[in-house]
Parts: structure tokens; sequence; C-alpha cells
């Protein structure tokens, strides 16, 4: 009866944990941020026939021009790189989204894409203090890019033949499209796989962000990371716990009383958990044990010694599910509507 007691105890306290790992290291800026506003304002085309608007004109010209470009810190060959946005967008859909999605799902994704480069760009003008010399990066920490070399190189040309037609398709579709909330360019977040159901970017950051809500994502069934299942033995548990704390009194008989889950999010995703008095992120327990997300529980069999860890999605689970963007666009949603599920009451508009 006892062990029961335990095992009963130790899902229920488990069904549980939240995830909040941050696959993209993010640090969201409040919105009203001046640059963000200002650049679009003066965006606006003047065309005087007086000389003396001349100068005027420049303004535009000037700001189109950060458009159609982009500076960006390649993470391999740390140096920095100005290359076409509508090129880049094009390494970023390929980098970060299998070429077999369907074709609205990369198109979305097009559309994310540039709106991050582009509200980064703004933003981190001087340079990003991960990496000084360029706003954005080559890597996960921003977006992953790949050059079309690279693609070859990585997938072969049989990949390019089949899929880099769709992949410029999606985002010659979209060409210069972006992604606005009350007038203003947002910093959309995406991620692998929700497990079912995005998470509100203020459960997982402080800030509170009106179009990073959580939503419900279904037709995610499809994803290799929907669910996943880590068998460990309990010592193997206490072990790896002890790793990071070797001052936890933790041990076979005792496990089910000193794991306790402190703190869920809205969405069922662990935040907040104690370990023998220790308080962990779910996202810290999350990169102890290589877990896919924070939407995870764990349940103990003392009979055995074995403890399941269940993960269900894959990533922070903020703003886009792409394989639930695959989802919807083979359920017959296009682009638009896909967007304006995942990011709570947005437009999609030109970025100038
Ligand atoms: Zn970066």
């Amino acid at each position: 009866m006892r062990k029961f007691g335990i095992y009963f105890t130790m899902v229920l306290m488990i069904t549980i944990l939240l995830p909040t790992v941050i696959v993209r290291t993010f640090k969201f800026v409040p919105r009203g941020n001046s640059v963000v506003g200002e650049s679009l304002q003066e965006n606006i085309p003047i065309v005087k026939e007086e000389k003396k608007e001349e100068v005027k004109e420049e303004i535009p010209v000037k700001i189109s021009n950060k458009y159609d470009n982009v500076k960006v810190y390649n993470t391999r060959t740390e140096k920095v790189e100005e290359l076409g946005l509508e090129d880049y967008i094009k390494g970023v859909v390929a980098a970060e989204m299998p070429g077999e999605f369907h074709i609205e799902a990369l198109k979305a994704q097009a559309v994310a894409a540039r709106t991050y480069a582009i509200s980064r760009t703004l933003r981190y003008s001087e340079g990003h203090p991960a990496h000084p010399s360029a706003p954005i990066c080559t890597g996960i920490h921003c977006q992953a890019y790949l050059s079309l070399e690279q693609l070859s190189q990585i997938h072969g040309d049989k990949w390019i033949e089949n899929y880099w037609g769709k992949i410029e398709e999606a985002v010659d579709g979209t060409r210069g499209l972006g992604i606005f909330y009350d007038g203003e360019i947002t910093e959309p977040m995406y991620h692998s796989t929700s497990g079912g159901q995005t998470e509100d970017i203020k459960d997982v950051y402080s800030s509170d962000v009106p179009y990073l809500k959580s939503v419900l994502s279904p037709n995610e069934e499809g994803a290799p990371k929907f669910k996943n299942l880590i068998t460990l033995t309990t010592d193997e548990f206490i072990q790896t716990i002890k790793g990071k704390y070797p001052e936890a009194k933790i041990d076979r008989d005792n496990i089910a009383e000193k794991i306790k889950l402190i703190e869920k999010t809205s969405t069922g995703r662990v935040k907040r958990i104690a370990i023998d008095g220790n308080l962990l992120d779910g996202s810290e327990l999350r990169d102890l044990f290589g877990l896919n997300s924070t939407n995870f529980k764990i349940s103990l069999d003392n009979k055995l010694n074995i403890i399941e860890i269940e993960t269900y999605g894959y990533g922070h689970g903020i703003g886009m599910s792409q394989w639930g963007a695959n989802g919807m666009g083979k359920e017959g949603s296009n682009y638009q509507e896909i967007l304006k599920h995942y990011y709570t009451g947005v437009e999609i508009k030109p970025l100038q």
C-alpha cells in the first residue's frame, strides 16, 4: 500500500512540469520602443516636386536600404556578412523548417523570420550584446541560417532540386511582408512543437506581450517530438540531481517526498519545482535531463526502481508552432490564417 501511495503521489506531483526552455535565447524588450515606431514613420515616402523637399526624400531611401539588407554575424566564420534581406530569409526558412512542410507553413515561417530579423535589426542597430558587431547571428541564438552552399553540403543536390524552389516560392510569395501589432513591428518567436497548446510568454519570462498568448495547436500529432519518453533507473535520476545539487539529501526511500512541484504555468508546463529545498525552474530540470520541453510529467515505479519522464512538444512553446503551422496548412489554412492563429491580434502588412 505504501508503495502505491508513493507512486500515486509521484504521478500526481509530476504530471506537471513545465518547461521554460529557451531554445532561442530571447530577451523581450517592451513594445513601444521608439526606434521601431519612428523608423516606420520615417519610412513613408514623401514625393514632392519642390527643390526644397528633395532633402526629405533621402530619408525614406535610407530607411528603405535598411530593410533591403541585413547585417548578420556568422557564428561559424565569426565574420559579419551583409546579406540581401530576402536571400537571407530563404536561408533561414531552409534552416528552420523542413522543406517537406506545406507551402503555407513555409510562407508563414518566411513572414515570421523576416519580421524577427527586422525587429532585431531595429532594436539592436548598434549590435546585439551577445554579438556586438551585428544585430542578428546565424545561430539558434537568433534564428538559424544556412547558405545555399551549406544546404547543398548538408542535404545534397537532390534536396536542393526538390525543395529549394519551394522555399524560394514561399519567400518570394510573401516578399516584404511583416507581422504588426497595434501598428508596431512584432518580435514573433516560434518553436518546433508545442505539444498541443502554446505557451503565454509571461509564464516563461516576466514580460507580457499581447500577441504571444497561449493558443491551442491541434494537428501536431505527426511531429517526431510531439511526445517523448525517457526511462531512467531511480539511481540514475538521483545521481543526475546530485551532480548539480550535491547537498540534496535524496535517496530511493524519500524521493517521492523530496521532489515537489511548486508552480505550473497556465498551460500546465512546469514552472518551478523544489528538490530537497532547492528551487529550480522547469527549464533547469529540462536542461539537467536533456528534455525536449518543460511540458513533462515524471512517474516513479517504486517496485522496479524506474522513473519515466514523459515530455510533450519541443522548444519553449512560445508563438508559432512550426509543426502546428504545417498541420494547419494541410487542413487548408493559408499563411495569414496560420500567423493570425499563433500571434494574437496581429496584422500582416508590408514592412515599407
Ligand atoms: Zn544571435
